[in-house]
């Protein structure tokens, strides 16, 4: 099978959030299970400097040419890389207008520059000859590709036998816009209708990837239902239980590889479950570096991600009071509402010897926590999957979390008769609730340490790799294609 991905993140070219890594390392497992994929995104600025960083090849594989039927004299030329250390192809579409911005997503006209890259990535396709069976688009920046794809496609023998895949990554971004980006768009009218496009007296471009794709997938089994009701749905559950026969959930995994205690460059002392001595010895440094007393009585806990509403800050913020009266340390890595950034400063101010908070974006540094922490904090409102629980699994950090989406098909509450589970958690979204889960995390980890330990053991044996979940997709391809080849032979 043929698949073609596309992406406006992809680690480790451009990395803003989880998508990154999904795209960066499940091409690589379709592969090992035999099917041909590669890449198109975006030729941001960050890519540039990345490819410096990897020493990435780069070769130009098409002069400029104008997308078709977007209205704009803006051109695409298209370059062609590898993701680093594999043999997935990635075509880079380069525009200096529209991805020259310094972050990803930081364009000022967020709009066109979707649309561009929608109209362009399927023209790379026809004007390289690279047939597919699967065109694979992720998350709103790229839903317009089955809308063109059924609008402006139908009939072209091009794309007769190619079916679509759209996943969505977070429903909590949709990409609304002003009507008018249709005519620039170059997509016809009739698509400004409430089956279709139309979303409010404005455009949706996610709504669109859902009615248009042949298949719709989300990144885990429990946010693929949550989000089919109102609470979870973001105005969206009608549009999804509608098409609810084609929407599946598959988890995410993590690159098994790349994220291993046991060879892992990123910290300083490797380590596995029968040996977790280079655990604890990078929690000393860990400590040191942040300037926290370095104990390995204190449970350490961490948390890492976006600054958003979405992750549960404000529980988080609820109960840092009574998690340093526990006699605790904390860490908080992470960037974006300057309304959290200044909370925790504030919470920093109010307790430095105890806690650490590094408003940045520092993968290395992230590493060194998911590695270092003995507790990992994931509170969300919602959490289509995540991907902190996964790593802070994979090395023995663990994960309290509310169970919700992925964190509640991933992250068990441990259960001492039996010792199964791998961590703790909460149902309603509750502070206290929160807390009682963090107590009982503090509890076996400071008095039952033969419990604690067999927590650490089960967290590291969880399989949350790609294999399983490769395959999933594959069996989605595979489904996608049957049918709208039975449809149209
Ligand atoms: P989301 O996709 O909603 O941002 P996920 O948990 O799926 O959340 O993925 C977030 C990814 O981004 C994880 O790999 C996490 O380690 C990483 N990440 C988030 N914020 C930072 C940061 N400030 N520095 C380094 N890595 C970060």
């Amino acid at each position: 099978m043929k698949i073609a991905f596309f992406s406006f993140e992809v680690y480790p070219l451009a990395k803003v959030g989880g998508l990154a890594d999904v795209v960066g390392s499940l091409p690589k497992f379709l592969k090992r299970e035999g099917q041909e994929v590669f890449i198109v995104m975006p030729f941001h600025k960050v890519v540039e400097r990345n490819i410096q960083k990897y020493n990435l090849k780069v070769e130009k594989v098409l002069d400029a040419f104008k997308p078709s039927f977007v209205s704009t004299n803006q051109t695409a030329e298209v370059y062609k890389t590898n993701l680093p250390n594999t043999d997935v192809e990635i075509y880079l579409v380069k525009n200096d207008y529209y991805f020259s911005a310094e972050q990803v997503y930081s364009s000022p006209d967020s709009a066109e520059q979707s649309i561009f890259f929608c109209s362009a990535g399927l023209d790379v396709l026809k004007k390289l000859d690279k047939k597919v069976d699967i065109i694979h688009s992720h998350d709103w920046q790229t839903a317009l590709i089955p809308v063109y794809f059924k609008a402006n496609y139908k009939e072209d023998q091009f794309f007769k036998d190619t079916a679509s895949v759209f996943t969505i990554h977070n429903l909590g971004y949709q990409g609304i816009f002003d009507k008018k980006y249709l005519d620039f768009a170059g997509l016809p009218w009739y698509l400004y209708n409430i089956d279709a496009l139309e979303f409010y007296g404005q455009l949706n471009f996610l709504k669109g990837g859902i009615v248009f794709s042949d298949m719709i997938t989300t990144v885990s089994p429990t946010y693929s239902e949550e989000i089919r009701s109102e609470e979870y749905g973001e105005k969206l559950h009608d549009v999804l239980r509608i098409r609810g026969d084609s929407l599946v959930g598959i988890l995410n995994g993590i690159d098994y590889e790349e994220y291993n205690p046991e060879t892992d460059k990123r910290i300083k002392y490797n380590y596995n479950s029968s040996n977790l001595e280079g655990k604890y010895k990078n929690k000393t440094e860990l400590q040191r570096e942040l300037g926290l007393e370095e104990t390995l009585e204190k449970p350490l806990f961490g948390f890492i991600g976006r600054l958003v509403d979405q992750k549960g800050l404000d529980l988080l913020s609820e109960i840092i009071d009574y998690l340093i009266m526990y006699d605790t340390q904390f860490v908080l890595l992470g960037t974006g509402d300057p309304k959290y950034e200044k909370i925790f400063e504030d919470l920093n101010n109010k307790y430095p010897s105890r806690m650490a908070v590094k408003i940045t974006f520092d993968i290395e540094l992230a590493q060194r926590i998911y590695a270092g922490c003995d507790m990992f904090l994931m509170p969300s409102r919602y959490e289509p999957c995540g991907l902190g629980q996964m790593y802070s699994l994979r090395y023995g950090t663990i994960p309290i979390v509310r169970y919700t989406g992925g964190l509640a098909d991933t992250v068990f509450e441990y259960n001492p008769e039996k010792m199964e589970g791998n961590g703790f958690g909460f149902k309603d979204y509750k502070a206290s609730d929160f807390l009682m889960a963090c107590s009982r995390g503090i509890y076996f980890f400071k008095n039952e340490k033969n419990h604690w330990r067999k927590i650490i053991e089960n967290a590291m044996s969880t399989d949350v790799s790609w294999d399983k979940s490769a395959r999933e997709y594959i069996k989605v391809y595979n489904e996608t294609v049957n049918r709208i080849r039975n449809v149209n032979h």
